[in-house]
């Protein structure tokens, strides 16, 4: 308290038994199973980086732009003053700058642009420390970061679009390609009849020289100020992948209308819109026919976003429900030496750290499987999906166990805490929501054996550790053995 404040000394305003400010936070130094598992994981080389990278995310400050950028959620602005389309979104200062940092961290891309073992694990340690402060700016990172694989299968593309997406700078500018300094790739598969079931995409495109004309709606289009969408359309040969850049190569702005933006539950920060695709152009990535193929890898690599993604959502609870209760006194005790307290915070920290060391395991099998590793990548291919679905589907729960470790003041919108309370479902449902990964585990397990011998061998590891979880293991090994062949299936957008 400021004794020099008129009010201080007002004996109802002398406030006590409350925690201090949490203040700037090195999110990578004081964490423990952070640091560690990026060691075991490979990733070690990447530990100047991150370290500066967590001190700097870290600071109030940007905290307080990221309170910003989710108070003060983007715009459309579909027409300018004399009715001309225009198809902007106006985002608040604050969203900018968060850009700024991420982009210049090597969030979208130090994976691409550091090609060692551990690149991929240092590229979630730092995504993962930053989603701890603000969750809409990671999208956009997620999305470049994963439409690399799929440019890469047309080189031509790939020459134009990769040096801008491997930029650190942020260039937030609505100009052709060749004048921007960095650029980002967001990708449109869903649409209103079908989101899971891409197949029922309706969405045609026909040939036009070069390239192809689309025809069509998107129903949910997140950071729709990129400059280039990898969507989904019908060809005659079926259904293909498509790069659709906001500028044409003549210069023209491209026909794609920005109808609204989705008023969202959380990730306020990130728009989400609504596009319709006239006459639109586009160029073909992959071959003709193959679009679910080819557009996999993105999802591949949005999925390991969402892992990590909630696994940081979990870790920023953690931490404000054990400073909290670090500092407060109930029934004569501060809150965490009280005995049910401790088993509370027992339990987010074990599954917060066990989350964490997931995903980084995750990051490992990807970093393996590049150099053509197959049992990693049959690994990467089924423990993604897995690890996905298990502390997405988990991260709800757990930020709302942390918020009740606050009691009232964890409600309350100056927390931190509703806000990761909001964020933490998003995760789930994208990217393949609960049930089409369950499938798409055992399509996986289906097709490939591989899957399976991977998966078991790494799960094996830990037999003789407790009984419980061995017999578990002979009960997994017993019902992997009679999988059952399920119907088609798509990616989940
Ligand atoms: C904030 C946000 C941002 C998004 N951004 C994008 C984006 O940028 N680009 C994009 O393309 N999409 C985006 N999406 C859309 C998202 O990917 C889809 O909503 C998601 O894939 C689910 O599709 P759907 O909404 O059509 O639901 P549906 O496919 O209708 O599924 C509804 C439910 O049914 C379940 N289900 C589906 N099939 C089966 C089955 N065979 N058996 C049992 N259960 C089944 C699903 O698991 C789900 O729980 C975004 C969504 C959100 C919330």
């Amino acid at each position: 308290m400021n004794p020099r404040h008129p009010i201080a000394n007002l004996p109802t305003h002398e406030v006590t038994n409350m925690p201090p400010h949490l203040g700037d936070q090195d999110l990578w130094t004081t964490d423990v199973a952070l640091k560690q598992g990026v060691a075991r994981e490979g990733g070690d080389w990447a530990t100047s980086h991150l370290a500066k990278f967590g001190r700097q995310a870290g600071r109030q400050e940007v905290f307080e732009l990221a309170d910003q950028a989710n108070r003060f959620s983007p715009e459309l602005k579909a027409f300018d003053r004399y009715g001309m389309r225009i198809n902007q979104v106006e985002f608040h200062p604050a969203y900018h700058a968060l850009h700024e940092i991420t982009v210049s961290g090597g969030l979208p891309n130090f994976a691409w642009n550091n090609t060692r073992p551990g690149a991929h694990v240092a590229h979630a340690a730092l995504n993962y420390m930053f989603n701890q402060v603000e969750g809409g700016v990671v999208c956009p990172m997620a999305m470049t970061y994963a439409a690399v694989p799929a440019l890469k299968t047309t080189p031509a593309i790939a020459d134009e679009w990769l040096p801008k997406l491997l930029s650190t700078q942020y260039d937030s500018r609505d100009i052709p390609l060749a004048e921007k300094t960095g650029a980002q790739v967001g990708m449109f598969m869903t649409e209103k009849q079908g989101g899971s079931d891409v197949r029922a995409n309706s969405t045609k495109a026909v040939r036009d020289g070069d390239g192809y004309r689309l025809t069509g709606h998107k129903f949910f289009c997140s950071a729709p100020m990129s400059d280039a969408f990898l969507t989904l359309a019908y060809t005659k040969n079926g259904l293909s992948c498509f790069l659709v850049p906001r500028w044409t190569p003549d210069g023209q702005r491209n026909t794609l209308f920005l109808q609204r933006l989705k008023d969202k539950l959380g990730n306020k920060s990130n728009a989400s819109s609504e596009m319709e695709l006239q006459n639109t152009w586009g160029v073909m990535i992959g071959p003709d026919g193959r679009g679910i193929r080819t557009i996999i890898d993105m999802v591949q690599g949005t999925r390991f976003y969402c892992a990590f993604g909630s696994a940081a959502l979990m870790r920023q609870g953690l931490v404000q429900a054990l400073h909290h209760t670090a500092h407060r006194t109930a029934f004569q005790k501060k809150l965490i030496d009280q005995p049910l307290m401790r088993n509370v915070l027992a339990d987010l920290a074990i599954e917060s750290e066990a989350a964490t060391c997931l995903s980084l395991r995750l990051g490992r099998a990807t970093d393996q499987s590049e150099t053509g590793d197959q049992q990693a990548a049959a690994l990467a291919r089924i423990g993604t999906a897995v690890g996905k679905y298990w502390i997405c589907k988990r991260a709800p729960n757990h930020t709302f166990e942390a918020m009740e470790c606050h009691g009232g003041p964890g409600y309350v919108e100056e927390s931190i805490m509703p806000r990761l309370f909001r964020e933490s479902p998003v995760n789930s449902i994208w990217e393949g929501s609960g049930n089409v990964i369950c499938l798409d585990v055992l399509r996986a397990l289906h097709k490939d054996p591989q899957t399976r011998e991977a998966y078991l061998a790494e799960v094996e590891l830990a037999l003789g550790g407790n009984v419980h979880l061995d017999k578990a293991l002979v009960e997994l090994k017993d019902a992997l053995n009679d999988i059952p062949p399920i119907l088609s299936c798509g990616p989940g957008a």
